[in-house]
């Protein structure tokens, strides 16, 4: 963890935020301890403090659990799934952007490998995936509900050049954008008839 990071984590620690809480655990190294990063007990000196991306990971290391803030139980709060939907948010913000692991995870103050094993055991699928996934749908409803050209589309969807964005769409639905347009419409007059 670099310094930056660390301060971050810390100072949250410090007020007692909950920002970090599921994400970081606090291994105090003078008392061997391990604590949630929103524990009532006294702060730690920052010298003393090393931060973990797991639980596992400082119980590893020969960390006790906590007595106070107990972060061995599960609280209300699932640390994981609220970490997937910031990724979600995140993603269905941004999915034009080309957001990679690491920056994605910074923005989150997390670890890539943390980020990335945490969003799968939760989604099943990797924040890639999910990048494509969010990709596709408005790629498909403006090619349905709107009359842009296709290198438009592609261009609003994070692809620069359309013959990458046609062939990534062609690679994910088996059809072509011009194609999936037309048959999408052809299919709806049909329907009407
Ligand atoms: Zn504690």
């Amino acid at each position: 963890m670099d310094q930056k990071l660390f301060d971050l984590v810390y100072e949250a620690v410090v007020n007692r935020e909950s920002t970090y809480e599921g994400v970081y655990y606090t291994g105090v190294r003078t008392t061997k301890i391990v604590c949630r990063p929103t524990c009532r007990a006294k702060i730690p000196l920052a010298m003393n403090v090393t931060f973990y991306p797991s639980l596992e990971d400082a119980l590893h290391a020969g960390f006790r659990p906590c007595k106070r803030c107990k972060p061995d139980e599960n609280g209300a709060l699932r640390p994981d799934a609220a970490l997937a939907m910031q990724v979600d948010a995140i993603i269905e913000t941004q999915y034009k952007d080309k957001l990679t692991l690491p920056q994605l995870a910074a923005s989150l103050a997390v670890s890539p490998y943390h980020l990335q094993r945490t969003y799968k055991q939760v989604r099943g699928y990797s924040p890639a995936e999910k990048t494509e996934r969010v990709r596709l749908t408005h790629a498909q409803r403006l090619l349905l509900e709107s009359n842009i050209t296709i290198s438009e589309i592609g261009t609003a969807v994070g692809y620069g050049s359309p013959s990458h964005f046609t062939s990534w769409f062609y690679r994910r639905t088996g059809v072509s954008p011009t194609a999936y347009r037309n048959g999408q419409r052809e299919g709806d007059s049909l329907d009407e008839q």
